[in-house]
């Protein structure tokens, strides 16, 4: 099967759409309403210089996509990745504007990121690349504007130093209030406790949700986890409390099978060190196709999008799929699995927990309070509940699956927005 199984020229924008336009036609959207989230409101791209180890200077690209404010300030990760590309941002950023609709979170959506490798360049270039980044973005972010947080290649570390170039740039005696230009932090420079895990805390509450709701004892149940980074590793830590063990893994250098089910601290701690699962000593090295035909119970992806196509759907043998992943099914993967009878928890609700906590963070930082991390998790728990249970209801009433369910209260939100705002002037 190899890593070319699924659609080279994807174009998941389109794919994006194509849930709004059934979504809108469901909710009867007002036509100039679904075309006005169609597009994203601004498209960014810069080109900046970063001098290298080796003193030579190279150009980079950046990009953000700010998709939709009517709800609160763009908000959305920072991507470091060579995939980087307009067109899978402004998929995202549109995601992200669903998914803080969906959530009832005072914000809208944006995405952005370099397009590098972030496994080839070392930990000072990292940090140039994000300060300049940062620098060409000027003020088309803020703390009441835009605000960034991580994604796949960030982390707390580059959100700090995004923060503190932002915070540099902005003149003395009002830098300790741009704290909040990005969330995600470390926790001693202005991070919420929970928020590392948030993510994968959100999915793992669907997955308490779903179990509930289907008299399914989640004790002894087996997971496949696709993707070890922050949400992959938190995920089957998360699991294992509960008793779920993962039994197969994976990410960009290949896939372990580990029947008796791998410990996610050590495994965690490898990726850390290492950078990536290979050459872990537990386990045995599986192939691609191997691990989607691993019989589980749960089945997380956790890395890209347009992971699960058609082969993948046909190969996977689990009862639950929660997409911790933006956009792991392409439409053809998405159209098996539905008609194979296999339930798939969205990603606007599944991983919204991150930009929850992101939230959280936010509001720490504008009323320079800290919260204990039961404070945290409980809002999280409380909101990833009545979230689930939302999607759930409007699934069931209108007979529809929980994707378009989801994207339905998302649009009904912006719309209702919209309807009461009316169009400037
Ligand atoms: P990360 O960079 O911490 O981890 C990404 C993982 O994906 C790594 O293990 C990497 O090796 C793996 N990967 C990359 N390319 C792959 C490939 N071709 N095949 C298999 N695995 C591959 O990123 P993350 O923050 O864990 O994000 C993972 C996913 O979750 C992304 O879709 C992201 O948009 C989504 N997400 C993240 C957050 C968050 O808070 N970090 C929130 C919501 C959604």
């Amino acid at each position: 099967m190899g890593e070319s199984t699924v659609e080279p020229e994807y174009r998941f924008f389109e794919v994006v759409r194509g849930y709004v336009e059934r979504a809108a036609g469901l909710i009867g959207l007002p036509d100039h309403v679904r075309d006005m989230l169609s597009e994203p409101k601004n498209e960014l791209i810069v080109h900046f210089p970063v001098v290298m180890d080796d003193g030579k200077m190279r150009m980079f690209k950046g990009y953000r996509i700010q998709h939709n404010n009517i709800l609160g300030p763009y908000k959305g990760g920072m991507r470091f990745h060579v995939s980087v590309s307009l067109d899978d941002l402004k998929a995202l950023g549109a995601m992200m504007t669903w998914k803080c609709a969906l959530m009832g979170i005072p914000f809208g959506g944006a995405k952005g990121g370099v397009k590098c490798d972030t496994r080839a360049i070392s930990h000072d270039e990292l940090r140039r690349i994000t300060r300049r980044f940062t620098h060409a973005l000027g003020s088309n972010i803020g703390p009441s504007y835009d605000i960034p947080a991580p994604d796949v290649g960030t982390n707390a570390q580059v959100m700090v130093w995004m923060m503190d170039t932002y915070m540099n740039s902005t003149g003395n005696v009002t830098k300790n209030a741009q704290r909040a230009v990005v969330t995600g932090k470390t926790v001693t420079c202005g991070g919420s406790l929970g928020r590392e895990k948030a993510t994968s805390q959100g999915v793992v509450h669907c997955i308490t949700e779903w179990a509930k709701e289907h008299r399914f004892d989640l004790e002894g149940k087996t997971a496949i986890i696709q993707g070890f980074g922050n949400v992959g590793c938190n995920a089957s830590l998360l699991l294992a409390k509960l008793g779920v063990s993962t039994i197969a893994i994976g990410d960009h250098s290949g896939y372990l099978r580990h029947d008796e089910g791998f410990n996610a601290h050590k495994v965690g701690d490898h990726v850390r060190t290492h950078g990536s699962i290979a050459n872990y000593p537990h386990g045995s090295v599986i192939s691609r196709e191997d691990f989607f035909a691993t019989p589980a119970d749960i089945f997380i992806p956790a890395a890209l999008e347009n992971q699960v196509g058609e082969a993948e759907a046909n190969a996977l043998t689990v009862s639950l799929i929660a997409e911790g992943a933006n956009g792991p099914l392409n439409p053809k993967g998405e159209e098996i699995l539905a008609q194979r009878g296999i339930p798939v928890i969205p990603d606007i609700l599944a991983n919204s927990g991150g930009v929850t906590v992101s939230y959280y963070e936010w509001v720490q930082n504008l009323r320079s309070e800290r919260w204990d991390l039961e404070e945290v998790d409980g809002r999280l728990e409380k909101a990833m509940t009545e979230a689930y249970q939302r999607v759930m209801y409007v699934a069931r009433e209108r007979k529809i699956d929980p994707r378009l369910a989801a994207y339905s209260i998302a649009m009904e939100n912006l719309g209702t927005a919209y309807a009461e705002r009316g169009i400037f002037p």
